[in-house]
C-alpha cells in the first residue's frame, strides 16, 4: 500500500526540514560513511539522512559480517574476468576500507575478531584446488605491498578435523580477514552520526531527486518535498528506481541461523563452493547464506523473501558438510538485497551538478562500504 499523501506543517518545514545542506539517501554503512565524511569536510553544514525503512532495509543490518577482501579463488576468478590489473587494486582498497571502518568505530564496537578467512575445496573441485595452492606464493608477494603480512594466504589443511566439516580435501587461510557483529557496525555508525549532529530520518522514502538552481528538490512517496543544497544517493540494491541509467541489479541473498549449538568447533569466515555459499560462527550459532547460483533470475530481484529451493540447498550443506551427524535446528532465516553489475567495482560518480551515486557494493561492502560512503561525499563536495 504506498503512503498517504498529506502536507507539511510550517513548524515541521521550518524545524525538521528547513536548510538542508546535504542529503544522504539510505542509511547503509555506505549512506552514513557519506554522512559522516560530508560532516567532517564541512563541519557546519546541516547533514540529513533520509531512510526508508525503520531500519536501514537492505544490506548493511542483514549481511554475514565477513571482514573480507578476497578469497584465492575469488580472485583468480576476477582476474580471468576482468585482467590481474582490476584486480589488486580493488583488494586494496577493501583492505584499507575495513582499517578505516576499524579506526573509525573500534574493533570492541564491531566485535571484531581477526579469525581468518577460510576456503574449502571438495575432492572433485581438485584442480581448482591445486590452481589455487599454486597461486599462494605469487598472491603473498602481491599481498604483502597491501596488508603488510608475510603470508597473507597459507594452506591449512591440517585444520580439516578441528573444524569438524565433512567432504573437504583443501582448506587456504587468508589469515588477514576476520569478522564482526553486522549489527553493532550499524548502531555503531547511526551513534556516530547522531554524535556528529546529523539528523536521521527513518520511514522517509525518497522517490525522485530534481535540480533546481544551487541544489536539489527531494520528492518523498508522501507527496511532499525537501529542498537541499546536495545530495549523495546510497540505496545499492535498489538504486534503480532513483538512477535508471546506472547499471546496478539487486541481488537477494537469503541465510540462516541455528540456535546455540552445545559446542561449536568452527571458528572464522568460510566460502564454500568458489564462495557461493558462506558461513561463520557467531554466538555459538552457524550463520549460513548463499546459493543464489541455483536461481540466478529468481534472485535478482530487490523483494525481500527466502524460497523452498535455497532453504532446501542451505538445509542440506548445513546437515552434510558443516554439522554433519548433528540434528541443530534452525533459529530463523531472513534475507537481504545486494547490488551488483558486469563490473565488480563500486560506482561513485557525479550524476548531476548537485547529486553523486555511492552505489552497487556487490558482496564487499562491510570491506569497502566505508571508502565508498566517503568517496560519493567527497565527489559531491570537492
Ligand atoms: C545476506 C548478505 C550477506 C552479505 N555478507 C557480506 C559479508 O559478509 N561481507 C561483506 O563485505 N559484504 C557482505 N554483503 C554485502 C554488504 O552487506 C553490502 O555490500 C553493503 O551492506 C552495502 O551497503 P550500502 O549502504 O551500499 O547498501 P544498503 O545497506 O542496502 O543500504 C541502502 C539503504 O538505502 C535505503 N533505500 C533504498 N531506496 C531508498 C529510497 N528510495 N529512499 C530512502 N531510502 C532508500 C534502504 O532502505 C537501505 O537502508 C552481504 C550482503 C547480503 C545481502
Amino acid at each position: 500500500m504506498p503512503p498517504a499523501k498529506y502536507h507539511l506543517s510550517y513548524w515541521e518545514r521550518q524545524s525538521f526540514f528547513r536548510k538542508i545542506d546535504i542529503a544522504v539517501i539510505g542509511s547503509g554503512i555506505v549512506g552514513l560513511s557519506a554522512a559522516l565524511r560530508a560532516r567532517e569536510l564541512e563541519p557546519s553544514a546541516r547533514v540529513a539522512v533520509l531512510e526508508r525503512g525503520p531500519l536501514p532495509l537492505g544490506a548493511s543490518t542483514r549481511n554475514a559480517g565477513f571482514a573480507c577482501f578476497g578469497s584465492v579463488s575469488e580472485l583468480l576468478d576476477d582476474m580471468d574476468r576482468q585482467g590481474e590489473d582490476q584486480v589488486w587494486p580493488l583488494v586494496e582498497r577493501r583492505w584499507l576500507g575495513l582499517q578505516r571502518l576499524r579506526r573509525r568505530l573500534g574493533d570492541g564496537r564491531l566485535r571484531y575478531e581477526g579469525l581468518g578467512g577460510f576456503e574449502l575445496f571438495r575432492p572433485e573441485e581438485q584442480e581448482l584446488a591445486s590452481r589455487c595452492a599454486d597461486a599462494i606464493p605469487g598472491f603473498n608477494r602481491q599481498a604483502r605491498a597491501i596488508t603488510g603480512l608475510q603470508e597473507t594466504y597459507r594452506l591449512a589443511n591440517g585444520r580439516i578435523p578441528e573444524f569438524g566439516l565433512r567432504g573437504i580435501s583443501q582448506l587456504i587461510c587468508n589469515t588477514g580477514e576476520g569478522q564482526l557483529h553486522t549489527g553493532e557496525m550499524a548502531r555503531g555508525l547511526q551513534e556516530k552520526a547522531l554524535e556528529a549532529g546529523i539528523s536521521i530520518f527513518n520511514g522517509l522514502p525518497v522517490e525522485a531527486l530534481e535540480e533546481r538552481p544551487g541544489g536539489v528538490e527531494i520528492q518523498t512517496a508522501f507527496g511532499w518535498s525537501i529542498p537541499a543544497g546536495g545530495a549523495i544517493i546510497a540505496t545499492n540494491g535498489f538504486a534503480r528506481h532513483l538512477l535508471p541509467e546506472l547499471s546496478v541489479r539487486p541481488a537477494r541473498n537469503q541465510v540462516l541461523i541455528t540456535t546455540p549449538l552445545p559446542c561449536c568447533p568452527l571458528k572464522g569466515c568460510f566460502h564454500y563452493d568458489r564462495g557461493y555459499y558462506y558461513f561463520r560462527n557467531i554466538d555459538n550459532r552457524i550463520l549460513l547464506g548463499g546459493g543464489r547460483h541455483l536461481d540466478e533470475a529468481g534472485e535478482t530481484t530487490d523483494e525481500f523473501g527466502t524460497t523452498q529451493l535455497i532453504r532446501n540447498a542451505l538445509l542440506r550443506l548445513l546437515k552434510e558438510v558443516i554439522l554433519p551427524g548433528q540434528q541443530i535446528p534452525i533459529d530463523s532465516w531472513w534475507s537481504g538485497i545486494m547490488g551488483v553489475g558486469q563490473q565488480k567495482s563500486p560506482i561513485i560518480r557525479k550524476v548531476s551538478p548537485h547529486v553523486a551515486a555511492a552505489v552497487r557494493l556487490g558482496g564487499m561492502g562491510v570491506a569497502i562500504g566505508t571508502l565508498v560512503g566517503e568517496e560519493g561525499a567527497e565527489m559531491l563536495l570537492r
